[in-house]
């Protein structure tokens, strides 16, 4: 193969990117976020790597999640704290049922950009083009606010870097102080619709007690109260992610600055299109979406350009079939992996194969379907003797009303109360730690 280049992904055919009309502008930005520092440093990507290496051997436990789409009207440090809250709160009670560290990564700092299943819209007779995310357009559905503006992606930056200063100070800072992080849990559990998850969270609180007196607390231990906490972002708009990749000076090898892992979506994934091009050559830990349409013998190709080396925790494979199709589908892909002596970490999204429209006409996503996903991706893994390694869900901290169910059920008259994505739905706060509960019982079966 020739020698990769930052910029050779424009010579490939792309999908689901914007055609800028204003050339000039659009270079003027690729130049300044050229200059700005990187978000992220390539010794912590090569960290988490390890760290999923890990979970691919059965070793770690990946949870992966965080908005669909991050917003710029809805950026805050209390919506950025909520959900590093309730992430840090499923991830405690995930290692209590994996007996493997959690390792957190969060669809944050980064996750702007949106791939469409359809490239115009119509409202009321009137067309014009998709969302694509904040880094691209805007929402309202108006023309101006629908043409692809290139200075978007300062603002992006500026956000993203913000959120993770917030979130790097949240995982050092005290805050996240394991029996502080619990005692969050303990009032969840303790509230009555939720009660039968307090069995599982006493024991919890037993054995921190036990640690404690033990010796081990935050201040005696540097572990009891820090946590080590990723960024992760679909590698989508690749201007952006050109502009803030830089050569790192100890491996010789790119860095994409934009965030710690990167995932390629189920609609860029063409053997031969820019997206493939782009993510082979950066060192960071990279996803793939495999979805029903994705073939072994794709699966194949894209392995061998994604991770030629058969490094581990380079690849991680994030299925997303549906409820009751992961049967169907996982294993043809996990038969591929085997038969190519393959290294990558098996992952379960079961949000985007179980988004529905309710009768209330909002774009929502059953409770009970996300949870019979996971259950059977744990199922076709225990069936294969391969490892389920990790879930990834679009999740929030926030008290909305997106995904409908869970023990404190929301109804399809509900969603229309707090919905506030702008893309897909969200579990909310009490959804998301409900399924880590559930989750857990799988990882202890
Ligand atoms: C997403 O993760 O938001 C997404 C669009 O997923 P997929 O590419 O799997 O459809
Ligand atoms: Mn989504």
């Amino acid at each position: 193969m020739t020698e990769w280049q930052k910029s050779n992904w424009r010579n490939k055919p792309r999908v689901q990117m914007p055609d800028y009309t204003d050339a000039a502008a659009l270079a003027k930005v690729e130049a300044q976020l050229s200059k700005y520092p990187p978000l992220v440093f390539a010794g912590e990507a090569r960290r988490l790597k390890q760290h999923l290496g890990a979970a691919g051997r059965g070793e770690a436990f990946l949870l992966q999640g965080g908005d669909c789409a991050e917003s710029f009207e809805q950026f805050s440090a209390d919506a950025i704290r909520d959900t590093f809250k309730v992430m840090l709160q499923m991830a405690m009670v995930l290692t209590y049922g994996a007996k493997v560290p959690v390792v957190k990564v969060g669809r944050m700092a980064g996750q702007f950009a949106k791939p469409r299943s359809a490239p115009t819209e119509v409202v009321n007779g009137v067309e014009l083009p998709s969302y694509r995310g904040d880094i691209i357009n805007e929402l309202a559905f108006t023309p101006e606010a629908r043409i692809p503006n290139p200075n978007k992606m300062l603002q992006a930056y500026t956000q993203a870097a913000a959120t993770l200063n917030l979130l790097r100070a949240f995982s050092t800072g005290g805050f996240a102080d394991m029996s502080r992080v619990h005692a969050w849990t303990l009032g969840f559990a303790d509230e009555q619709d939720v009660q039968k998850y307090s069995e599982v969270a006493d024991r919890i609180q037993d054995t921190i007690d036990f640690m404690e007196a033990a010796g081990i607390t935050a201040e005696t231990t540097h572990e009891f109260s820090t946590v080590e906490f990723y960024t992760s972002h679909e590698g989508l708009l690749l201007e952006y992610e050109e502009a803030l990749t830089r050569l790192d000076s100890t491996s010789g090898n790119w860095l994409a600055g934009s965030g710690h892992m990167i995932w390629i979506g189920d609609r860029t994934r063409q053997p031969d299109g820019a997206h493939v091009e782009f993510c082979r050559g950066v060192l960071n830990p990279i996803g793939l979406k495999c979805g029903p349409t994705t073939t072994a013998e794709d699966l194949k190709v894209l392995m061998s350009k994604l991770n030629p080396d058969n490094e581990e925790g380079r690849l991680t494979l994030i299925a997303r079939f549906g409820a009751g199709k992961a049967g169907e589908h996982l294993p043809r892909l996990i038969k591929a992996v085997k038969e190519e002596g393959a290294k990558v970490t098996w992952v379960c999204d079961p949000m985007h194969g179980n988004t529905i429209k309710s009768a209330t006409g909002y774009k929502t996503r059953p409770f009970d379907s996300v949870l019979r996903e996971v259950r059977d991706f744990f199922g076709v893994h225990q069936a294969e003797g391969t490892i389920p390694g990790g879930v990834h869900f679009e999740m929030t901290g926030l008290d909305v009303t997106e995904c409908t169910g869970g023990v404190r059920a929301v109804t399809e008259e509900d969603l229309s109360d707090r919905y506030h994505t702008a893309c897909d739905p969200r579990l909310n706060a009490s959804q998301s730690l409900e399924l880590a509960f559930l989750v857990a019982e799988e990882l202890t079966n």
